[in-house]
């Protein structure tokens, strides 16, 4: 696998020094609150893994599946739920947790469903990276790990094809490999 990597845009000592902190900011902003975790399949769940282990306040995990109709490296438009988280939701503090906030439609579309459709007092989310750049509607993260370039990334549970999720760091693959 690291021989499909250009290069490394965030290595895995970096990942877990940043995991700490963001964990450590998320236990003190929702103390005394009822916080439920919700993670996003797939992509979101190694960062998941990590950082609710920074969070030192009681929480409930669930987890939430959206899909969306695009080519293999970009979302499209639609995106639909196929799994729902299966708790209440009804009066909790939901933080979403996803790898990666790109266009916003994802987000958008899974934070609109938890509040309209499943009664959440309130989602924040927890990205961890923030391609800015790409934005094509308006969502900002509340937590984010780091900023990145416009480039396709992946590991750390970033897949081309469901592959390189078990990168231990966050890299860049060679084009060649999804330009074909
Ligand atoms: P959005 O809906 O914000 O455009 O896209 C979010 C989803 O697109 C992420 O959950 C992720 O699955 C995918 N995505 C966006 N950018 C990248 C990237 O650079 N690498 C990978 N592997 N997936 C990405
Ligand atoms: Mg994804």
């Amino acid at each position: 696998m690291d021989q499909d990597i250009e290069r490394v845009l965030v290595h895995e000592r970096r990942i877990r020094d940043r995991v700490a902190e963001l964990g450590a900011r998320i236990s003190r902003d929702y103390a005394g609150k009822d916080l439920t975790v919700v993670a996003l399949l797939k992509g979101g769940v190694v960062f998941l893994a990590d950082i609710i282990r920074s969070i030192s306040i009681p929480m409930d995990l669930d987890f939430a599946w959206a899909s969306s109709y695009g080519d293999r490296t970009t979302s499209s438009g639609n995106v639909v739920l196929k799994v729902v988280p299966d708790t209440n939701l009804r009066g909790r503090h939901v933080l979403l947790v996803d790898d990666i906030l790109d266009t916003g439609r994802t987000l958008a579309r899974v934070s609109a469903e938890l509040t309209d459709r499943l009664g959440a007092a309130e989602v924040k989310t927890c990205v961890l990276l923030d391609k800015a750049a790409r934005r094509e509607v308006p969502v900002h993260a509340d937590y984010v790990g780091f900023e990145v370039e416009n480039v396709f990334v992946v590991g750390y549970g970033l897949d081309f094809d469901d592959r390189y999720r078990n990168l231990p760091y966050i890299g860049v693959l060679k084009p060649h490999l999804y330009s074909k």
